[in-house]
């Protein structure tokens, strides 16, 4: 993580305690409705921090760099496998059955390690617990990585490799029309008036 502010927020987001996490989300939506500001959920290793199945980030200071600096703008660091006591390093994911979509519309949908096991219900209650922390942030834009089971917005990885569809805490955001980037396409970032130039 670059920033240890923001390394701060996300341990307070991330710890044991829910009632201390959704208190640090809170503070973060007051203040910024207070001056204005917008909040933006973004995938905790996309920031720098190593949650990653393997214990490693996904940082792209190319794109991430720029939000933090922008005035005006927020950030509430997310990682939903990690609220769903998934823990970290923990075993590699996939879809096995349906994507993101199908798991919000109660259709067939599984989620599986190497080994077969079942990991759906983790990878559901980390949606959830995100989707809440980011309500009370009062997020209204989403920064996720691209190819998680959580996170990622158009391919998540599937039985055979990545496969088009949505991760469970990116089809939750869309399905509320909240406006989903990926670091692979930031393109859903126009719609805010504080990052035209993404
Ligand atoms: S669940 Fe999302 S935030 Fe967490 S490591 Fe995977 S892609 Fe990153």
């Amino acid at each position: 993580m670059t920033d240890p502010s923001l390394h701060e927020q996300f341990m307070r987001l991330h710890g044991e305690s829910n009632e201390e996490a959704e208190e640090a989300a809170s503070m973060l939506g007051h203040a910024a409705e207070a001056s204005g500001d917008q909040v933006i959920a973004v995938s905790a290793c996309l920031l720098g921090e190593k949650t990653r199945y393997d214990g490693r980030d996904a940082h792209v200071p190319d794109i991430v760099d720029p939000l933090l600096r922008r005035r005006h703008m927020r950030v509430i660091p997310l990682c939903p496998e990690i609220l769903g006591g998934m823990g970290c390093p923990r075993d590699p994911v996939r879809f096995v059955v349906g994507d993101g979509e199908a798991l919000l519309r109660g259709e067939p949908a599984r989620i599986e390690d190497g080994l077969g096991r079942n990991w759906t219900a983790p990878i559901v209650l980390g949606a959830k617990r995100a989707e809440r922390l980011a309500d009370l942030a009062r997020a209204s834009l989403a920064l996720l990585k691209e190819r998680s089971p959580s996170c990622g917005s158009r391919s998540i990885h599937g039985p055979r490799g990545v496969v088009p569809g949505r991760g469970a805490l990116a089809a939750r955001f869309m399905h509320r029309n909240l406006p989903v980037a990926s670091e692979t396409d930031t393109s859903p970032l126009r719609f805010s008036p504080f990052c035209t130039k993404l």
